[in-house]
């Protein structure tokens, strides 16, 4: 049996909760029980804080190249141990361990990303009001962070916040999803064998978040806190850390469209659906959840869809050849279930799927298999809340003054993708989408250079580039007068 981390990451020590407390980790693929690790409680939240209080300035007074050689080391060493990480990340998560093997990857590459630019956290001089005296802006860090994550990137979502935040000069409390805690305490074990000074880094597990979340958001020594998750909890969040004045990044849902204009590459643009819709089995914030089809091509779009859906392999990610993995729980596969039948129920088509699959090997996960509807309309479930699972609802449109009305026709506003060969209309559609990520003939959008994040209910804040690294710095503006 694979040995799992279990415990506490507080002030370089690995520990049990104050309490004694446990909690199972499980498998959704097949229901077994992993491990059970550390139920930390508001007591182990104020001991991380203290060892992050202790270590804060020093990390902070530690040269940026000196930071940015111990972020670079953890990646090494996350690179060195990357099948393992994958198989634990698979194991608690579900996704193909390939996928698993780019999640980590891609958060690494963030940490190399991240070293570099704290090292060109560069202040500005500006223009005074008189020859005696100089305006100057400089960054600093701003102190202790936190990072609040979802289980669909239980890797990735840490490695860009904490990359940032200790490049920074931040130190930080990580506290994971319930679901998928082991990748983060991975991510502890590399750091503190690449040397992280003691303090600097804490991993708080725990079964109930809102037993640990008041504290963290209520205590004033905490500066920043960045959050992946639900737009319900990050309103919550907003609320516990007013009266502190937190600074928050908030990366919350989204209900991304995926606009097929007539003239688009069908091929490319198929390819990219299927992409963007399976990815992680269509449970990620920028997944396609309504994919809207100009009128005389959803029939080929369709059936050429469903040909390529047909042929990936559902399974135990860890098996080899795998495509499509289980979701997450039990409640996730329920929700799916609800969103079909509502759609059915209201008069949609089901082209494909629309089932659990069949078979002794899926009888104890929480498998569904991937499921395309047509005929789908404003009505359904699918049209607005987020399905987060492997359902494609199609919505067929006229002209694009129409697609792009109901297209923005949403509280989110994380992500949307279009195909066209009209450079006119990428233009056009680009600037009228009312969303923080435009997709223009691409659905692949990550990128570690790249300012990510959402408008309107879906956030506030960008991770990647440069911008990402502004999240967890102060400016100050020092006016010097009486110069010579
Ligand atoms: P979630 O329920 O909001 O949970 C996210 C994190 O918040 C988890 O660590 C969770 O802990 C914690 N949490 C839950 N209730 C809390 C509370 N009352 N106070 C403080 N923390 C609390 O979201 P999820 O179901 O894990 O993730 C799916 C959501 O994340 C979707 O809406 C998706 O779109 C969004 N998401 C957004 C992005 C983005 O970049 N914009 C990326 C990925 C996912 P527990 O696990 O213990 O509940």
């Amino acid at each position: 049996m694979a040995s799992y981390p279990s415990k506490l990451l507080i002030d370089g020590v690995w520990q049990d909760a104050v309490s004694g407390e446990t909690f199972p980790v499980t498998n959704p693929s097949t229901g077994a029980e992993l491990v059970r690790i550390a139920d930390a409680s508001a007591e182990d939240v104020v001991l991380a804080i203290d060892a992050a209080e202790r270590a804060q300035k020093s990390w902070a007074a530690t040269p940026a190249l000196e930071r940015s050689r111990i972020i670079r080391r953890a990646a090494e060493i996350g690179r060195e141990n990357i099948q393992r990480l994958a198989e634990i990340l698979t194991e608690e998560q579900g996704k193909p361990v390939a996928q698993s093997i780019g999640e980590i990857n891609y958060g690494l590459d963030f940490l190399d990303w991240f070293a570099e630019e704290g090292r060109r956290a560069y202040g500005t001089t500006v223009p005074s009001t008189g020859p005696d005296k100089r305006i100057v802006a400089i960054k600093q860090a701003a102190g202790i962070s936190v990072a609040i994550t979802p289980w669909n990137f239980p890797s990735l979502q840490i490695l860009r916040k904490l990359g940032a935040a200790l490049a920074a000069g931040c130190t930080m409390i990580v506290k994971p999803a319930a679901l998928t805690p082991l990748s983060a305490l991975e991510i502890g074990r590399f750091f503190t064998e690449a040397g992280l000074p003691d303090g600097v880094l804490q991993v708080i597990t725990s079964s109930r978040a809102s037993r640990v979340s008041p504290t963290l958001m209520q205590d004033t020594r905490i500066r920043v806190v960045s959050f992946t998750g639900s737009t319900e909890v990050g309103k919550i969040l907003m609320r516990e850390g007013a009266d502190s004045m937190k600074r928050l990044s908030l990366e919350l849902g989204g209900h991304a469209p995926f606009i097929v204009f007539d003239d688009a590459d069908l091929e490319h643009t198929v390819n990219q659906a299927v992409a963007v819709k399976m990815r992680n089995m269509g449970q990620t914030c920028v997944s396609a959840n309504r994919i809207y089809v100009q009128r005389g091509i959803a029939a080929e779009f369709s059936q050429r869809f469903v040909e390529k859906l047909r042929a990936m392999p559902i399974g135990d990610g860890i098996a080899p050849g795998t495509e499509v993995g289980p979701l997450v729980d039990a409640p996730a596969v329920a929700k799916v279930e609800e969103h079909v039948a509502d759609a059915l129920a209201k008069g949609a088509e089901l082209l494909f799927g629309g089932h659990r699959p069949e078979g002794e090997e899926f009888a104890n996960g929480h498998f569904y298999e991937p499921t395309v509807l047509r005929g789908v309309d404003s009505s359904m479930l699918v049209a607005s809340e987020e399905t987060f699972g492997p359902v494609a609802p199609i919505f067929e449109f006229d002209t694009e003054e129409e697609v792009i009305e109901q297209a923005n026709n949403s509280p989110f506003g994380l992500a949307a993708y279009f195909f066209t060969r009209d450079v006119n209309r990428i233009v056009r559609v680009s600037e009228a989408l009312e969303y923080g990520t435009v997709g223009a003939n691409d659905g692949m959008i990550s990128a570690v250079q790249a300012p990510f994040g959402g408008v309107k209910e879906s956030g506030i804040g960008r991770e990647g580039g440069h911008w990402g690294l502004d999240e967890y710095m102060d400016i100050k503006y020092i006016s010097l007068a009486g110069l010579a």
